[in-house]
């Protein structure tokens, strides 16, 4: 039979997403499974985004808002930004690929860094995009590398702030000197996804570039800190120009009802940020402290999620701790062979999590 999709789609690895709970209870046979493997936010939504549900459901019968006029009204008012300066979608994984579909001709070049977020590259080449990875040092982003990598053939720069699945990220310093001279026709976009789970004085804040720089787009999402991962919502900010760009590509109701009001309602509960930021805190500082009793190597993290390396083959561990009911993530896929990487739970998960490697180890 004759191959009739398109041929960049072959040159995709798709994505592997970590392994659902009850997919590893049924397939193991496992009463009690805990998932610390997509960087997930360990608390439930806020009590008040789960009433908001409640209440939308009565009228799914009709679309959404295509323009989730309520959410832009809020949110472009905290953070002091116009209405129309931004776009929202189905998490902010669509607008990675929103973005390339509006920015990038095909043969277009996207520069990456590597290992990062693997959206990008997906959505790159699958687009028929030329994907310019540039290696990390030390598990850092290498700005200067990356900018040298520009061409006029250069679309958009993907920085990931925090990175995934390094945890690390890019500050204040590091930013101003990249876009110094920065050509001004590439987009640059920052992928902000962990951005309310931070803890750095010097990440810089980069809502006020927009000001500089009209190449430039802003995603954050509502899937980590807001713990809505299961609704798919997330937004861009970017210039008037920009966004009414992307919105010509965006599809009419990308963003569905549920979300737009739990993430709605979401904003009204400051408190649930403020139990998450200490959970990861708490959480943070148990499982540094036991890595480095166990003499375990680790990349210093920005975020909720911590990379972990070993000195054997990460699949051969995450597979022992699936067994033990623990699902954390492999990095194969990011070629990161003797490592992986574990999202911070709560204590409980956290404490089981760290058994379960002391005896595996
Ligand atoms: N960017 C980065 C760096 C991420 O790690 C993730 C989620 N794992 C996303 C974007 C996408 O998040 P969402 O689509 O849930 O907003």
């Amino acid at each position: 039979m004759k191959r009739i999709a398109r041929e960049e789609i072959f040159k995709v690895n798709p994505y592997v997403p970590g392994k659902p709970i009850e997919e590893v209870q049924r397939e193991l046979g496992l009463k009690e499974v805990i998932k610390l493997a997509s960087n997930e936010s360990p608390l439930p939504p806020s009590p008040k985004a789960i009433n908001a549900i409640i209440k939308a459901a009565q009228e799914l019968n009709r679309y959404p808002d295509g323009s989730c006029y309520y959410l832009r009204q809020k949110l472009a008012r905290k953070l002091g930004v116009k209405e129309n300066q931004l776009v929202f979608a189905n998490g902010s994984d669509e607008l990675i690929v929103l973005a390339i579909r509006t920015f990038a001709y095909p043969g277009d070049e996207i520069i990456v860094a590597r290992p990062t977020f693997l959206i990008y590259e997906i959505a790159a080449t699958i687009h028929g995009a030329k994907v310019v990875a540039v290696p990390m040092k030390n598990f850092r982003y290498d700005l200067k590398a990356m900018k040298a990598k520009i061409t006029p053939k250069t679309k958009i720069i993907y920085i990931a702030n925090p990175d995934n699945p390094t945890g690390s990220y890019v500050n204040k310093k590091e930013v101003g000197e990249f876009l110094k001279g920065l050509s001004r026709d590439v987009m640059v976009y920052f992928d902000e996804a962990y951005y309310e789970l931070v803890d750095k004085k010097d990440y810089p804040q980069t809502l006020p570039l927009l000001k500089q720089r009209k190449n430039l787009i802003i995603a954050r999402t509502f899937s980590k800190a807001y713990s809505l991962a299961g609704l798919r919502i997330g937004y861009g900010i970017a210039t008037e120009e920009t966004i009414d760009c992307l919105n010509r590509v965006r599809e009419p109701f990308n963003v569905n009802s549920l979300a737009q009001v739990a993430a709605l309602a979401s904003l009204d509960d400051s408190l649930h940020l403020v139990r998450l930021r200490k959970i990861l805190r708490e959480g943070k500082e148990y499982l540094i402290k036991n890595f480095n009793q166990m003499g375990i190597e680790f990349v210093p993290s920005a975020t909720n999620f911590i990379l972990v390396k070993l000195n054997q083959d990460g699949t051969v561990i995450t597979s022992r701790l699936l067994r033990q009911g623990v699902i954390v993530r492999n990095m194969i896929g990011w070629g990161l062979k003797n490592c992986m990487r574990v999202t911070i739970g709560t204590m409980s998960e956290n404490k089981k999590f760290i058994n379960a490697l002391r005896r595996i180890l």
